[in-house]
């Protein structure tokens, strides 16, 4: 579905390799609790630092300094990430992600289009609570100043702040802003706020972001306090929040700018503009919505093979072949073991073999889901009998008859 939604949007799949050399993230930002205390990695065989990608962006970025493609280079993917943390209910070591990036477009229109994406496919899926926030980092000049207020702000809190948050105020003030621990919540509610940083041209971009958004129909909040968990970002943020999920894990997904990081990683100047959502946590939202439920395999016929097994792997094969949905029993238990197996399976009918229909070339149909009567039919017209009892949807066009 999320292929769907991108690739009628323009969106070309890339599939980023698992492991990078581990320059690709450190130079994305070793301020970063993902760099810093999340990542896997490991010296080879080669002698080669290595690491399992924590996430996607950054090899993206590196794949498009390396490669050089034609802007605008719209890409999705989908995949594992791996992060050492402490696992929980939606935060595991091995999780994954889907999502879009954008590189070589600067316009805020492109900020609108991939949030609209994101928005679109949480709709598909028939989540109604997911809340969107924005917020802007501002140009890194801003960026810097404020980071900077904020460093002195929480200084001054001194040993009020929560002993983590003082560690985190030493690498990366901004992140302080993300903790949930009870003694922070006054100084943070008192910090400044980037929007008093923000220059003329950053201010006008995330206007004009609002704006698409608003044109779109497409609810938001600012979110002064909002920060992202890398450090790359530029100018607009965004996160989508689950509103069943606890707090602490309710980010369903999030992104923003990051216009220096293919410059970081040794590729030209290119702004880039993306997102990764959640796939574990959005199906815990789906669950906890009650969308999107699992759909039971239809199968349209069970085979039940009293002679050996050999005919049932035959039928099951052609009937596979010719577009029905079958299964089959095994360890060629008996008539009554199979027959319980074909009428929990949920089949429209149950395809019987004996030694007499082996014997005469026939098999034996009989309806799963109606009182109708079985009825011995020529292995030859199996396939055409099946037509007319299954439905239209799951009947296909051709197929070949059983010989
Ligand atoms: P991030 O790359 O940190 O911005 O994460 C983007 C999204 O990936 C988050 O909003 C989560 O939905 C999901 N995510 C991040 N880390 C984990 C994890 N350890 N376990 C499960 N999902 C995660």
């Amino acid at each position: 579905m999320f292929a769907d939604v991108v690739e009628g949007a323009g969106y070309g799949q890339l599939i980023p390799p698992l492991l990078e050399d581990l320059g690709v993230f450190t130079r994305i930002g070793d301020a970063t609790d993902v760099v810093t205390k999340e990542m896997y990695d490991f010296v080879d065989k080669g002698d080669r630092h290595v690491a399992l990608r924590p996430e996607v962006t950054a090899s993206v970025c590196r794949s498009f300094a390396q490669h050089r493609p034609t802007v605008p280079w719209k890409v999705y993917y989908s995949g594992p990430n791996f992060r050492y943390e402490k696992p929980q209910r939606g935060r595991y070591r091995q999780f994954d992600q889907v999502g879009v990036e954008v590189l070589g477009v600067d316009d805020p229109q492109l900020d609108v289009e991939v949030i609209a994406l994101a928005w679109e496919f949480y709709r598909r899926l028939g989540l109604t609570q997911v809340r969107l926030v924005v917020n802007s980092l501002g140009e890194p000049d801003d960026r810097a100043r404020y980071v900077e207020a904020l460093r002195d702000h929480f200084l001054a809190a001194g040993t009020g702040l929560s002993e983590q948050s003082r560690a985190t105020l030493e690498r990366n003030p901004l992140r302080v802003l993300d903790s949930k621990r009870e003694p922070d919540g006054a100084f943070i509610a008192s910090a400044p706020q980037i929007a008093s940083f923000l220059s003329a041209e950053a201010a006008a971009h995330f206007d004009d972001v609002q704006r698409g958004l608003s044109a779109l129909g497409i609810p938001f909040a600012v979110e002064p306090k909002l920060v992202r968990g890398l450090d790359y970002y530029r100018r607009t943020i965004f996160e989508f929040q689950g509103g069943t999920l606890d707090s602490a894990q309710n980010a369903l997904g999030g992104g923003g700018r990051y216009d220096g990081l293919v410059e970081a990683l040794g590729g030209p100047a290119t702004p880039g503009v993306g997102f990764a959502l959640g796939v574990d946590r959005t199906l815990l939202a789906c669950d906890d919505e009650g969308v999107f439920p699992a759909r039971p395999v239809e199968l349209d016929a069970f085979v039940v093979d009293v002679t050996g097994g050999l005919q049932a792997t035959e039928i099951t094969a052609v009937l596979r072949a010719a577009g029905f949905a079958a299964d089959r029993g095994y360890d060629n238990r008996s008539m009554k073991a199979q027959m319980k197996l074909a009428n929990r399976s949920g089949a429209h009918v149950a395809v019987i073999v004996g030694d007499d229909e082996l014997a005469a070339g026939t098999v034996v149909v009989k309806p799963l889901r109606t009182s109708s009567d079985q009825a011995p039919i020529a292995r030859t017209a199996l396939i055409d009998h099946l037509r007319t009892v299954t439905d239209a949807s799951s009947t296909p066009s051709t197929g070949t008859d059983i010989t």
